[in-house]
């Protein structure tokens, strides 16, 4: 036997894609079918909800075999609440989590399946996140402030798009959704627009595709909500806004517009204010420290987007987030918030300092001949 160790080559996994939902279903009033679907897990569901979709689901469980279990309403993502939860789970012992909701209950919901091995079902009640595609759950402080995310296993098991829940949410919420999805293509474009992977590229121009049908149809969709480009602008915000995080994984992932949202966070006057609503607001801060480097092409971004967001009603400045009262020691804080270490923001491909953050922040909406 030869003294010669064969060296083995270690498999070189890359990372793995949570791409979707294992099952999508889409349509008007599907939420009918929803016991049918889950009795296929088991005879116990447990319901992770807020206490408005908590009343628009309990029709749809009233004739069924399974059980439904209610978890108490929870409001947020935070330490306390998934603790709660994890504990209901232990002692119900449920075969499904459903969770009902927007982004903060079923980003609760996900993360409670995950963490006790359990299929999950999500059903966005509002078109404001892709929270229910996305294998990705941020989790919140008892203020109110983002404190972290957890990336998940897997994309829901199944995930129910139901048109006439999802329309009788306010307008506000589709409008905020809009600003989250528009930010993937400033972002992705941004971390990842250079890259030769096959899967990145595709992610990127999904991003692209997805900018240009909220730009065609968002003015109709928000006029109209039961129109079809209200149906499609909502697809655009809870499905495909999902894909493209999937497509494209951890480095498709979110830049500095995020990271401004983040950091505002921290702000309690921010807390009336959606999370697409601060997202979008964060783009324009994003192409604001892209035109500091220069770039005359995001100046005319900036542009476009401001137009688009009196349009449809999305913030442009600090005043419209409702901080016309906020004091320089608190946009200084948010400012170093935004470029902490670990911030998103050092995605950008040039290194930024809370000074020019804090110019950024200011600045939103300052005329295309101004000097940069
Ligand atoms: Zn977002």
């Amino acid at each position: 036997m030869s003294d010669t160790l064969m060296v083995e080559a270690l498999p070189s996994l890359l990372p793995i894609l949570a791409i979707a939902p294992a099952q999508l279903l889409r349509g008007n009033g599907i939420l009918s079918q929803l016991p049918k679907y889950l009795s296929r897990y088991g005879n116990k569901a447990l319901v992770i909800a807020g206490e408005k979709a908590k009343q628009a689901t309990a029709s749809h469980f009233g004739n069924t075999t399974l059980e439904i279990i209610y978890a108490p309403a929870i409001a947020d993502c935070t330490d306390a609440n998934l603790a709660i939860l994890r504990q209901i789970v232990q002692q119900e012992k449920p075969d499904v989590i459903v969770g009902v909701g927007g982004g903060k209950v079923l980003d609760t919901a996900k993360l409670i399946a995950h963490q006790s091995q359990l299929p999950i079902a999500t059903v966005p009640t509002t078109g404001a996140t892709c929270a229910a595609w996305t294998a990705l759950s941020n989790v919140y402080d008892e203020q109110g402030a983002f404190a972290y995310d957890v990336t998940l296993d897997r994309c829901p098991d199944i995930m129910f798009v139901d048109y006439d829940a999802i329309a009788t949410a306010p307008k506000r919420t589709l409008v905020s959704g809009i600003g989250d999805a528009i930010a993937k293509w400033y972002e992705s474009s941004v971390s990842s627009g250079s890259s030769q992977k096959t899967m990145v590229i595709a992610a990127v121009q999904e991003a692209r595709i997805l900018r240009d049908i909220l730009f065609q149809k968002s003015a109709e969709a928000i006029t109209n909500p039961h129109s079809d480009a209200w149906r499609e602008v909502v697809d655009a915000s809870v499905c495909l806004a999902g894909a493209i995080g999937g497509i494209g994984g951890a480095s498709c992932r979110t830049v500095a517009a995020h990271a401004v949202h983040n950091a505002l966070t921290h702000l309690h006057q921010t807390h009336g204010t959606l999370h697409g609503e601060k997202v979008a607001y964060g783009i324009l801060v994003q192409l604001r420290l892209e035109e500091f480097q220069g770039n005359q092409l995001a100046t005319t971004s900036r542009h476009q987007l401001l137009k688009f967001y009196e349009e449809i009603g999305l913030p442009t400045s600090l005043t419209d987030l409702g901080l016309n009262q906020v004091t320089l020691a608190e946009l200084e804080q948010i400012a170093a918030i935004t470029c902490q270490p670990n911030s998103d923001i050092h995605r950008l491909p040039f290194t930024v300092s809370p000074s020019q953050v804090l110019a950024a922040m200011v600045s939103t909406t300052s005329p295309i001949t101004a000097t940069v």
